[in-house]
């Protein structure tokens, strides 16, 4: 569905030219949630961006669907670390918000929404304002935003990472049931971490991004979520 090729991408600075990933290949399928790992620094949210079409990699390519992008990834909804949401806005106004984007009827409009909020539970809190939501909450907003428009693939920078620890095990739990049972509109997803917990949890194969440059350093098959006794030796030092 997604198809990264070589992918090269260089900022300039006051120190020169700055190369934050080089020569990255990764593809995402349908139906598939994609783990991306690795340290602060590494590049993650960079080709997260790249992915997303947000901004254009210095060479190399992304495609969606076969096509290479060349602007915005019409198939890609965001879900950000620190929400997004717009603080003037109630949920359901945030959540109508990405359908606005694709150019969804008013009246359409507000049925989707409801449903997206009711669906990650969020019911009763329709006319509520972000400052009034616990984080938790807040990062469900920013799911039923990314979600109510359907996309072909969710891409997620550390979603979790700004929630308490039992906060985000439950919400990162949910998700995990709803994918599984097929209750949300996409199970085809990228989610950035650097929580080795989390990616195991979430996905069904992290790849691993080394830093400078960042580059693609292991891929491993995750499948169902195993206990932590069965994780095997090889993949704890690949992650050190
Ligand atoms: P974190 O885990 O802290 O979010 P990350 O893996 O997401 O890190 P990136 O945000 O992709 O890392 O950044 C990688 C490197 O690229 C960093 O050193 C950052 O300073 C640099 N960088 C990112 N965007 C720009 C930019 N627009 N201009 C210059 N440098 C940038
Ligand atoms: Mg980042």
């Amino acid at each position: 569905l997604i198809d990264v090729r070589d992918v090269t991408k260089s900022f300039a600075t006051d120190g020169g030219e700055k190369t934050v990933l080089s020569g990255v290949s990764l593809s995402i399928r349908q139906g598939e949630i994609v783990a991306l790992l690795g340290r602060s620094g590494s590049g993650k949210s960079t080709l997260l961006r790249c992915i997303a079409g947000l901004i254009a990699p210095t060479s190399g390519s992304v495609s969606f669907k076969g096509d290479v992008l060349n602007g915005a990834n019409p198939g890609t909804a965001l879900v950000f670390q620190s929400f997004a949401l717009l603080p003037w806005l109630t949920v359901l106004e945030n959540v109508e918000l990405g359908l606005e984007a694709k150019g969804v009827r008013a009246e359409v409009r507000r049925e989707r929404a409801l449903r997206a909020i009711d669906q990650i539970g969020l019911d009763g809190f329709e006319s509520a304002y972000p400052k009034e939501l616990s984080g938790g909450m807040r990062q469900r907003v920013g799911f039923a935003r990314a979600l109510v428009v359907e996309p072909d693939v969710l891409l997620m920078d550390e979603p979790f990472s700004a929630l308490d620890v039992l906060t985000s095990e439950n919400l990162r739990g949910e998700l995990v049931r709803m994918w599984g049972d097929g209750t949300l509109p996409t199970r085809t997803a990228l989610i950035v971490t650097h929580n080795i917990e989390e990616a195991i949890q979430l996905a069904d194969r992290v790849v691993v991004l080394d830093s400078n440059p960042g580059r693609i350093k292991a891929e491993l098959a995750v499948g169902l979520p195993q206990p932590r006794d069965r994780r095997s030796p090889e993949f704890e030092a690949l992650v050190d």
